[in-house]
């Protein structure tokens, strides 16, 4: 891994001339007892980086060594240590400057003098956005619950962190701890073996990280099991021995069959991991002899149409043993991670597996997404937005690549919760997490934190900035709510807190206010609507139609009713101005609103050319369903929840609308590729797709694709209908 280290580069003193030259660490850099520490990484640092980068890593460490000065690890050795090691593997993965520097200082500001602004000030905003992201994992309790909900913790570290280096040093610092587990009282050294089995290593090699994720998992095991992993070493240790002639005889006949016909290889004999091993006998309850006696080699070629000729080669060689073959190739793992696998009849009869690859695929099985990271040649150093828009394209590729080979659930479910998260995940000050639906406001965060809170809320914090308690929350933000005894719910935040808890709750307060007070409220809240025109000055005859349509004895319960959130303000005050089309609703999709918002109901997904109604949400405007939709069958008996609207069609020929299809197909081998074609080849796209299996035969697939109108959505469907294997095709309602 390490690069070759230029001359020079390390020498302490007097410099000598050099071709490239690198600076001499500053003299207080020198002086720290605890140079020879940091040495090795300046020296690691630069053997990739560019000279002038080196004078901020030589900074960070000496804010870092400062800052850390006196304490130490469990093991009485200074602390700084730590942070050193970990930038170490950082800097062996060979990622950007900013990781570094965020590396060396991911401790400081959670157990130091330094803080969040000094980190800002002298090393810029993304390192100190790193070194939050770093201390807020660390505060997540994993400990606090049940194994069952480890792919729970697993999904949220993913979906609450926005920069991937944020995980890649989190999962660093992990592996220099579990190095060092040793001194620590057994009862935390179980815990912390545990959460890196059962969160740190699985994140690992979802981002194909296999280097690290191995090393966890030994770790780990050891850890967690010391005597079950001893007694696994040794008889791998005398396997290993027992083995070795077997061993060499087929690496001699791979290596001269490949000679024969002129292709240059690396070839090798992989030796089993403990854990691997452990795992095999626990899930697939093998003994420890019929794992040990597979033979498992690696064969790294140069590119893929070369792999694809070793493969014959291998079949040709040894007897392939059919129904075992796999190309990771043509469809790679969710992580990324391409290979052929094949598995053979040896001499003898003994059991060969063999793995083959290029040499682009070995290192990416390496080092996955961290690869992506990768600070690239001198002058070209990815900024943040340019990596971070590798590491997508990435996920991108596998995705791509394996919807057009495959229709796997697992992938395709895998690949929802990571990419289109319907959760928010925020923090309270102390580090505990919450989870809410997205569109979330701090109104929603205070009611789940404790209904009290909910209750005399006044205002929130969200990253120690003053935050509007109608705005809606992002994953990944730490939230404070400010409440004061004396404060009540307002009858406004039910136009935006969207969690049940919230919404009851705020509506239980409003129905105990003394009547009096709803009266108020709902006066004014409608008086805010009716734009210019005062209540005192809309005709009678108008208002007592409206009460009759909205059925209230009287205009006092019609305010209450305002107050309480049963009917929407605006409805009423459109009511009171007359029905003519709104200045507010011009160029929209929709008639008839009096300029409201309004959504599309996702139950029905109503397009152009269908028969729609507008339903009342209270604090969600108007939903926009099909007339005959199962969720509003009400319309008879509530008509004053229910609007009616048009399409209007100058505006919507130059829009796109989403609905749903439900596809049963017998699933086959390239068939979600053929019908990504069909709606491609109709002038339609697809927004989102789900699976599930009805029965051994035949799949249920569930698309979301834009249309037009009717006319356009009959067209995808024809064709869809028309690809092989599709069997029924549906509109979801
Ligand atoms: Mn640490």
């Amino acid at each position: 891994m390490l690069a070759n280290k230029p001359a020079g580069a390390p020498h302490i003193g007097p410099t000598e001339p050099e071709v490239r030259s690198y600076p001499v660490p500053p003299e207080a850099v020198q002086k720290s007892p605890n140079f020879s520490v940091y040495l090795p990484l300046r020296e690691l640092c630069c053997s990739y980086l560019d000279p002038d980068k080196i004078p901020l890593i030589d900074k960070a460490f000496h804010l870092a060594d400062r800052a850390h000065d006196g304490q130490k690890r469990a093991s009485g050795e200074p602390y700084i240590i730590h942070p050193v090691a970990v930038a170490v593997i950082i800097a062996q993965m060979h990622l950007d400057t900013e990781s570094i520097e965020a590396a060396l200082l991911h401790d400081t500001v959670e157990d130091t003098f330094v803080t969040e602004e000094d980190i800002k000030r002298d090393f810029g905003d993304t390192v100190m956005e790193l070194v939050n992201g770093v201390t807020k994992l660390d505060k997540l309790r994993f400990h606090d619950y049940r194994e069952a909900q480890a792919e729970n913790f697993r999904k949220m570290i993913m979906a609450m962190t926005r920069d991937i280096r944020v995980i890649l040093i989190k999962l660093a610092d992990r592996t220099h701890n579990m190095r060092t587990l040793g001194n620590l009282r057994p009862d935390k050294r179980k815990r912390i073996a545990r959460e890196t089995l059962d969160i740190f290593a699985p994140i690992a090699n979802r981002l194909g990280i296999s280097d690290i994720k191995v090393e966890l998992e030994e770790l780990g095991l050891a850890a967690l099991y010391p005597m079950r992993y001893r007694v696994l070493k040794a008889a791998v240790t005398k396997a290993r021995n027992n083995r070795k002639e077997v061993v060499n005889t087929i690496l001699e006949a791979i290596k001269r069959r490949l000679q024969e016909v002129k292709i240059e290889a690396r070839v090798l004999g992989r030796e089993k991991r403990i854990y691997s091993i452990y795992k095999k006998m626990v899930n697939k309850e093998l003994q420890f002899r019929e794992i040990m006696d597979v033979y498992g080699f690696r064969i790294v070629v140069k590119d893929v149409d070369t792999c694809y000729r070793v493969l014959g080669q291998m079949h040709n060689l040894f007897k392939p043993r059919p129904g075992l073959f796999k190309d990771y190739i043509a469809i790679p793992k969710i992580n990324g991670y391409q290979s052929l696998h094949t598995s053979l009849v040896g001499p003898h009869g003994v059991p060969v597996e063999v793995q083959i690859r290029t040499e682009f695929m070995d290192q990416m099985s390496a080092r996955g997404v961290a690869a992506h990271w990768s600070y690239k040649e001198k002058g070209s150093e990815p900024t943040s937005t340019a990596a971070q828009k590798n590491a997508q394209r990435w996920i991108k590729n596998i995705i791509d690549l394996q919807q057009s080979a495959s229709s796997s659930t697992e992938f395709i479910e895998g690949v929802k919760t990571d990419l289109f998260p319907d959760a928010i995940y925020v923090f309270t000050p102390e580090g505990k997490i919450y989870d809410l639906p997205a569109g979330a406001t701090p109104v929603d965060f205070a009611y789940a934190v404790h209904s009290d809170i909910g209750q005399h809320c006044i205002g929130a914090r969200v990253n120690h900035r003053m935050f509007p308690l109608s705005r809606q929350l992002s994953s990944g933000q730490t939230v404070e709510i400010i409440t004061s005894p004396n404060a009540q719910p307002s009858a406004m935040w039910l136009s935006s807190a969207v969690t049940p808890k919230a919404r009851s709750k705020i509506r239980q307060y409003l129905k105990s206010l003394r009547s009096q007070e709803c009266v108020l409220i709902g006066r004014r809240l409608l008086q805010n609507s009716l734009k210019g025109v005062r209540l005192d000055q809309v005709p009678p005859e108008r208002i007592d139609q409206i009460l009759k349509e909205f059925k209230e004895p009287d205009l006092n319960a019609l305010f209450a009713d305002i107050a309480l959130g049963n009917i929407l303000t605006v409805i009423v005050a459109k009511r009171l101005q007359g029905d003519e089309q709104h200045d507010d609703e011009k160029g929209l999709p929709i008639t008839g609103t009096g300029g409201l918002p309004f959504s599309f109901a996702q139950c029905c997904q109503p397009i152009p050319g269908d028969h729609i109604i507008a339903h009342i949400t209270p604090g969600k405007g108007l939903v926009i369903h099909n007339y005959n939709c199962l969720n509003i069958r009400d319309q008879d008996k509530n008509p004053e929840k229910f609007l009616n609207v048009e399409w209007d069609q100058a505006v919507t020929a130059n829009m796109d609308f989403q609905t749903g299809l439900r596809i049963e197909l017998e699933n086959r081998q390239g068939i979600l590729s053929e019908i990504s074609n069909a709606v491609d080849l109709a002038g339609s796209r697809i927004e989102s797709i789900n699976s599930e299996i009805k029965d051994e035969n035949t799949y249920i697939i569930r698309l979301t694709v834009t249309v037009r109108d009717r006319l356009h959505l009959a067209a995808v469907m024809r064709r869809i209908k028309a690809v092989p294997n599709v069997q029924k095709i549906f509109r979801q309602r």
